[in-house]
This record gives structure tokens, C-alpha cells and sequence, in this order.
């Protein structure tokens, strides 16, 4: 993967509560996990202290939000602002998650302007693409992932502070991961818009990660492709196996 750090995220999505989420942390705190993997969790925002204490003694583990709204604080019952998440341990925020964008509705004006809040709070981007299964059969995949990143593009002003998280939505939760091969050629042309409408070095060195029911039993195969630098996985980051996706390129 170029040199590129291999990252490995777990969304939680609404699951878990003191029990279940202690008990991850302290499976995770206590595995021989990596150490050259930057992992990340994202636990719903009530329980970010909770994990980002848990995890504090592992220095290559941290914590994520899972959306931050883009305004500082005030009037928006309900949400949690990014320096809110930050106070809590939270280091990342992921952005344009797929159930955000087709649940929550967020469009990619909102997205982008979450995105210019959560780098000048100093946060990491978890920036989220990925096309319907209408628009892969339409042959619209790359039209909607360049409508996507184009809305991040213009809302980053450091690309070091930002990973790319390709998520189909089709994959996502349904059990039916994309083939190496299919994820590889996604990724590879992300990087070639990378290359053409940032600069070849942003290209070179900017992690884009898969998502999309990745296990413990696909991750390898995944893991070997030249353009796939990471995963970020829900379902299976739950589980004991989530330590197995994150020891997968060991
Ligand atoms: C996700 O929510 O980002 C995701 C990839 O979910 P799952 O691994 O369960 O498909």
C-alpha cells in the first residue's frame, strides 16, 4: 500500500452500552494488536469518554466520532459539536456516512461545511463515498464518488488530517462485501482523481480505506490490494474478530 499507514476504524453505529463497550476495550487493551495499524473506534457519543479512558494506555488505539454537527455550540438540540467530541478523547470524526446521507439526509453541501469545522477543530477526517447499487448497475459509480469528494475537496485545506473511507452502500450491512477486485478498481480511480484534482502526492500518500461488510475472514484478501489501505468496519468491529481485521497485513 505505498507506504501508507494501514488504518483500521470500527463504527459502532447505536449499539453497545457500559458493559459491551468496556468489555471491547478491554479485549482490545489486552491483544497483541499490530502496532504499526492506526485503529480507531467510534462509539456513539455517549460513550466516547467511557472509551477514550479505557483505551488510554494503548497509544495506536483511539477514538472517533461517529458525526459532529458543524457549528460551535447553541441552539441544535440534539447534537454534539466538534469541540464537544474533542473534549471527550475524541481525535477523529467520520464524515458523510452512508446512513447519515440516505437515513439523516445530509447532503454534501453540509457535509462539506462539517468537514471545515472538523479540521479547524484539529479533529482527523473519516471521510465517507460510496455509490448506491442503482448507481453501480447505471454505470455511476465514479459520478457519484467525484460528486462526493468533491463536495470534501473544497472544505480541506490539509489533506494529512483526512482519510478516505469508500463504503458502497450495497456492501454496507448487507453481508455482500465487493471483491478485491471490484474494491480495487474503485480505489485505484479514486487515487487517479486524487492524482488529477489535488496533486500527485496527496495521491500518494492519502489512505483510502474500504468499507462494507468486511469480517475477519475477507479482510486478507482485501488487505492485498495495491489501492486498499485500511477498513472501516460496523458489524464485525463488535465482535472478537474486529483484533483479527486489525492484524490482517501482520
Ligand atoms: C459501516 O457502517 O461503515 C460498515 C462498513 O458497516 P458493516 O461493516 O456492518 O457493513
Amino acid at each position: 500500500s505505498g507506504g501508507r499507514q494501514f488504518f483500521v476504524g470500527g463504527n459502532f453505529k447505536m449499539n453497545g452500552n457500559t458493559k459491551s463497550l468496556s468489555a471491547i476495550a478491554e479485549r482490545l487493551s489486552s491483544s497483541d494488536l499490530d502496532d504499526t495499524v492506526e485503529v480507531v473506534v467510534a462509539p456513539p457519543a455517549s460513550y466516547l469518554a467511557l472509551l477514550s479512558a479505557k483505551l488510554s494506555a494503548k497509544e495506536n488505539v483511539n477514538v472517533s466520532a461517529q458525526n459532529v454537527h458543524e457549528a460551535e455550540k447553541g441552539a441544535f438540540t440534539g447534537e454534539i459539536s466538534c469541540s464537544m467530541a474533542q473534549d471527550c478523547g475524541a481525535r477523529y470524526a467520520i464524515l458523510g456516512h452512508s446512513e447519515r446521507r440516505h437515513v439523516f439526509g445530509e447532503s454534501n453541501e453540509q457535509i462539506g461545511t462539517k468537514t471545515k469545522s472538523v479540521l479547524a477543530a484539529g479533529l482527523v477526517v473519516i471521510a465517507c463515498i460510496g455509490e448506491k447499487a442503482e448507481d453501480r448497475k447505471s454505470g455511476n459509480t465514479m459520478n457519484v464518488c467525484v460528486e462526493q469528494l468533491t463536495a470534501f475537496k473544497e472544505n480541506i485545506n490539509d489533506w494529512s488530517k483526512v482519510v478516505i473511507a469508500y463504503e458502497p452502500v450495497w456492501a454496507i450491512g448487507t453481508g455482500e462485501v465487493a471483491t478485491p477486485e471490484i474494491a480495487q478498481e474503485t480505489h485505484s480511480q479514486i487515487r487517479t482523481w486524487l492524482s488529477e484534482n489535488v496533486g500527485s502526492e496527496v495521491a500518494a500518500s492519502t489512505r483510502i480505506i474500504y468499507g462494507g461488510s468486511v469480517n475477519g475472514k475477507n479482510c486478507k484478501d482485501l488487505s492485498l490490494q495495491p489501492d486498499i489501505d485500511g477498513f472501516l468496519v460496523g458489524g464485525a468491529s463488535l465482535k472478537p474478530e474486529f483484533v483479527d481485521i486489525i492484524n490482517c497485513t501482520r
